[in-house]
């Protein structure tokens, strides 16, 4: 095993929003910092290819559960944000200070940083806009949502970077990757962390393979920051045998039907929709590129609209699912959904049927489901303490493993704040 010759104050673990938001804090403070990210950093293209590579492998990328939930994250620079839809959702502020966690000035902080703000009216794109209107007219506060998007480079051709956006329209933790390069981070790609050194109860450093031959760094302080999937996975490898299981994963269905007059045109996914706080559930407009749009209707026999994403008009149910289930030592999701889960769904599907129908659509029927936001899976109080760190001292965690409840919500913006916070922290006591 080869050490590492550079010496570092900080190793971090992955580059999705919650290391990356770290990293480029730590790196403004003139900490030396290095990201050991397990996907590599190539060029986005907006293309299908990448996006099978990063995002759908099989049992890498995407997962099944035992209840046959798909389930896909990121690997690579930049973690899931690099596919996600940019919805900026509020923070659980409350849920967190029951936890010792004040993240207020943090959120402040990463929103006056961060593009963050709803669409301009002439970004609501034709279904979305038919899709507000028609839940508007039925009573609902059908709202635009505040997005993670650079407006001002967007134009009507534009297509949404489902895939990695090239043009960096939307805001991805990449970003924050390149500033802390920028300021003097290492970035190392196709590394991935097996194990956490630890002695006398410290962490004092990470074992990663890259390629086919395994190496160790050494730093006084290992940030690991690898989704709610790959942090329980190296905790309990480490010895925290606890992480991993009891967690959130906040399960989504589409609804969707077909409509003639109007055509999809570079629609922008998640525009406008309603939080339903008593009910556990969020709903909005949704779009997807033509290839998911199949995947989606031949996951329910509906061979027939194959061929119909041009005229879908699609509402995402996304609910606040009951804690549950197991990591495996692998990696792989146990989680089933609860009959309360399904009571969610089954309200949330009435409710955009009565939307699309409103809108004109016909042949209403529901996808399959799927998750997008693993999380709960070291939580704050059971795993790490309110200043995020471990049994061991000087291990930290900052991703969506560390939310102690599910809330049902998008949690990038969450995720930020909890990087700044954890990085004035670090920068003070260590
Ligand atoms: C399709 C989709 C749409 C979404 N839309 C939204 C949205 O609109 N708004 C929103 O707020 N959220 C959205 N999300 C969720 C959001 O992207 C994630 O919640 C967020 O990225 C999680 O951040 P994280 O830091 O916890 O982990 P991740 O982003 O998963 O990052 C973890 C990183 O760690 C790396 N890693 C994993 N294991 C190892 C290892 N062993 N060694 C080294 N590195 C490792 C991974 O490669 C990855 O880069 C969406 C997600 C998806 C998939």
């Amino acid at each position: 095993m080869e050490p590492a010759k550079q010496k570092y104050d900080v190793i971090i673990i992955g580059s999705g929003p919650g290391g990356a938001s770290t990293a480029k804090e730590l790196t403004e403070q003139g900490r030396k910092v290095c990201i050991l990210e397990r996907g590599p950093d190539p060029k986005l293209k907006n293309s299908f290819f990448q996006y099978i590579l990063y995002q759908l492998i099989p049992f890498k990328s995407l997962l099944f559960t035992n209840g046959f939930l798909g389930m896909v994250r990121g690997i690579i620079t930049g973690g899931s944000s690099v596919f996600y839809y940019a919805t900026c959702c509020p923070v659980p502020l409350d849920m967190l200070k029951k936890y010792g966690i004040d993240l207020s000035e943090e959120v402040e902080n990463a929103k006056s940083e961060l593009p963050s703000k709803p669409l301009d009216d002439n970004m609501i794109t034709p279904m979305a806009d038919k899709i507000m209107k028609s839940a508007q007219k039925l009573g609902y506060n059908w709202q635009k949502l505040d997005k993670f998007m650079y407006q001002e480079k967007w134009s009507k051709n534009q297509k949404f970077g489902y895939y990695g956006d090239p043009d960096e329209i939307k805001w991805t933790s990449r970003m924050y990757v390149n500033q802390a390069v920028k300021n003097g981070a290492r970035l190392i790609t196709n590394a991935k962390v097996e194990k956490i050194v630890t002695a006398n109860q410290k962490a004092k450093g990470v074992i990663y393979k890259k390629g086919l031959r395994k190496y160790r760094i050494d730093a006084p302080v290992v940030v690991l920051s690898a989704g709610g999937i790959g942090t329980p996975v190296i905790l309990r490898k480490s010895g925290i045998k606890k992480a991993g299981y009891n967690f959130f994963f906040d399960p989504l269905i589409t609804v969707c039907g077909t409509v003639d007059e109007i055509k999809a045109e570079n629609e922008i996914p998640m525009s406008a929709g309603i939080h339903l706080k008593k009910e556990g559930y969020m709903m909005t407009d949704m779009s997807v590129p033509l290839p998911l749009d199949m995947l989606f209707s031949a996951q329910v026999l509906r061979f027939n609209r194959l061929f119909s994403q041009k005229k879908t008009l699609r509402i995402m149910i996304k609910i606040k699912d009951d804690l549950g289930g197991r990591i495996t030592h692998l990696g792989q999701v146990r989680k089933k959904l609860t009959k309360n889960d399904m009571e969610k769904f089954k309200s949330g599907y009435k409710k955009a049927e009565k939307i699309l129908k409103q809108a004109g659509a016909k042949g209403i029927h529901k996808t399959w489901y799927t998750a997008a936001h693993p999380g709960g899976t070291a939580k704050i109080g059971e795993i790490v303490d309110s200043n995020l760190m471990t049994e061991y001292k000087n291990l930290y965690v900052c991703d969506c493993s560390v939310i102690p409840e599910p809330w049902g919500l998008p949690p990038t913006l969450t995720l930020v704040s909890l990087g700044k916070r954890l990085a004035k922290h670090l920068v003070k006591n260590t």
